[in-house]
């Protein structure tokens, strides 16, 4: 009984570790040897090349980079930030972060988040959250609570909120103010005229110019403006463009 059981355990094929496939105990004592003979070889050939190139070299204790103490207020002392900050140091900063309410935020605005609010917060200032709401076809409920909420989870809290639509008024008068100052006027461009007129694709493609809107007079772009207002044109009609 007891001879049987070790003849079916010596007849039993093994795993080989290395290859995964089952193979007799023989087989597998002549692959084991095989391979040690090749580790050695292969330890004593970069033995050899190591000896070439000289003396090893000291190993150097690599520091983990969780040991390193991290500053989180880094990028608010050093660099760009710390000098925009010194060219006018102030007791009252105030930043501002203007999302658009029209889709959720992505990973991108971390950056703009932690800048706007992590800058003020570092100099004791306050950052205004602006809805840049004047475009109605967009605007969503849901966005506005989700914007709020990710500001929340990177743990800033805005000092006050506010929406550019309730400047509507103020942004119109500051509209004529522009076109009154011969800065700006209206146009009826397409895009892809604008962009020619830009110097095509990234200013690149030709000599940048201008349309012949820009040089209405200004009781035409004043009239046109308020047409505009007035909702007289198709949307992409008509747009108030810089001199
Ligand atoms: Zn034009």
């Amino acid at each position: 009984m007891t001879d049987d059981v070790l003849a079916t355990t010596a007849a039993k094929p093994q795993l080989d570790g290395v290859t995964g496939e089952y193979a007799s105990k023989n087989e597998l004592k002549k692959r084991t040897l095989k391979r040690a003979k090749k580790t050695a070889t292969e330890a004593a050939r970069a033995g050899k090349a190591a000896a070439q190139d000289g003396p090893s070299p000291v190993p150097v204790k690599e520091k983990s980079t969780t040991d390193l103490p991290v500053d989180r207020d880094a990028i608010f002392k050093q660099g760009f930030l710390a000098e925009v900050y010194g060219l006018r140091p102030s007791a009252d900063v105030v930043t501002r972060f203007p999302p658009e309410p029209n889709g959720f935020l992505h990973i991108g605005h971390a950056k703009a988040i932690a800048i706007n609010f992590g800058f003020a917060k570092h100099h004791g200032g306050k950052t205004i959250l602006r809805f840049d709401d004047t475009n109605p076809d967009a605007k969503k409920e849901e966005y506005f609570d989700s914007i709020q909420d990710n500001i929340r989870w990177l743990n800033f809290r805005p000092h006050a909120i506010t929406y550019t639509s309730d400047n509507f008024g103020k942004l119109y008068g500051l509209a004529e103010k522009l076109i009154e100052l011969g800065r700006a006027y209206v146009c009826h461009c397409s895009k892809d005229e604008t962009q020619k007129q830009r110097g095509g694709c990234d200013g690149k493609e030709g000599r940048r110019y201008r349309c012949e809107h820009a040089e209405q007079d200004i009781a035409t772009n004043i009239a046109k403006l308020r047409d505009m207002r007035d909702g007289k044109y198709a949307p992409k009609e008509a747009f108030l463009r810089m001199k």
